[in-house]
């Protein structure tokens, strides 16, 4: 162990040798000790006093957790300290996941992004993370391990509160999994933010759609919303509307007016609730809409 310090609170450091030893660090109740990955959340919160881990748990290197799989199954696994850069320009993301490159190249700067990982976006659970509701339309499932323990958490039960997930003391996301996702399906990540160059969404809106010819219309759509409620926000009404009747305007109107009363948005340095609440439906109508003309062009 080695003494770190740059102006943040001074922290002990350590280069892990095992996800099995990184989880007895993070038990021992002897140390406040945190999981650290890029750090752009972590050390943002320790220079605020946010927090003051005296251990600082790295797991970057292990084995598994920087791959990016498709499988042969069409399935996708992330390991969790996979960069945002390296998630967005991967191939087999770009190609058939769409959708998650769209989300993670709209976090930040390429700076930021080639240290900020998915892990952690995910792990630090504020309502804004951009790549949470691409996970939440997907059906990611998160992988936990506690020494040699695994386990599988949906995503729509991951999130608890802001800065609050289901992952236990002493749990470690290894990696996220991605099912195949729908055949011919068309995803769109819109975000608006307080400028271009990168910065905390005002509102996100994540929206999967695909042909289903179960579905009354035709089409079946998964819409998730970031930054408009204490948690990113899976919205399953919105399947409901679009999926029942034949897809027209009103329809996708009447679906952006539910994601609208489904968000619980506040007041804050970057926009009002107010704002935040007319812009969801607006974001909500242009997202489902972009993605129904790609679906009606392509299928
Ligand atoms: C200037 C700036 C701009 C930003 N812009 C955006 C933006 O546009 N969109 C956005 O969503 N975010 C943004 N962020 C926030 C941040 O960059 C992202 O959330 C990033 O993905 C966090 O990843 P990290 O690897 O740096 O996490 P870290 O800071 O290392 O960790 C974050 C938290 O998660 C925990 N953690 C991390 N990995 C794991 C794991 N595998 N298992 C268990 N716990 C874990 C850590 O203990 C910590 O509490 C921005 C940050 C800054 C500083």
């Amino acid at each position: 162990m080695e003494v770190v310090s740059s102006g943040l609170p001074e922290f002990e450091y350590i280069h892990a040798e095992s996800i099995e030893q990184a989880s007895t660090f993070l038990l021992d109740e002897s140390k406040d000790s945190r999981l650290f990955m890029g750090g752009t959340d972590l050390f943002v919160q320790m220079r605020a006093g946010a927090r003051s881990p005296s251990l600082l748990v790295d797991v970057k290197h292990l084995p598994g957790m920087n791959d990016i799989q498709l499988k042969p199954d069409g399935s996708l696994h992330v390991g969790a300290a996979v960069n945002l850069n390296a998630l967005a320009r991967h191939e087999d993301v770009a190609e058939h996941y769409a959708l998650l490159a769209e989300a993670a190249q709209s976090v930040g700067s390429y700076q930021l992004r080639s240290r900020a990982t998915m892990g952690g976006n995910l792990c630090n659970a504020s309502p804004a993370a951009d790549t949470a509701p691409a996970a939440l339309v997907l059906g990611a499932r998160l992988i936990a391990q506690s020494g040699k323990d695994e386990r599988s958490i949906p995503v729509e039960a991951f999130f608890l509160g802001p800065g609050e997930t289901a992952l236990q003391r002493g749990e470690i996301l290894t990696r996220i999994e991605f099912p195949s996702p729908p055949k011919r399906s068309v995803g769109r990540y819109l975000k608006l933010g307080r400028n271009a160059a990168g910065d905390l969404a005002i509102v996100g809106v994540a929206v999967l759609g695909f042909p289903d010819d179960e579905a009354p219309s035709g089409y079946r759509f998964r819409l998730a919303l970031s930054s408009v409620a204490p948690t990113p926000l899976l919205v399953p009404e919105v399947e409901n509307i679009l999926s029942g009747e034949t897809m027209n305007d009103e329809r996708i109107q009447a679906a952006a007016r539910t994601a609208q009363q489904a968000a619980k948005p506040i007041d804050d340095v970057r926009a009002t609730a107010d704002y935040r609440s007319a812009m969801v439906e607006v974001y909500a109508r242009r997202a489902l809409k972009a993605v129904w003309a790609a679906l009606r062009r392509d299928n």
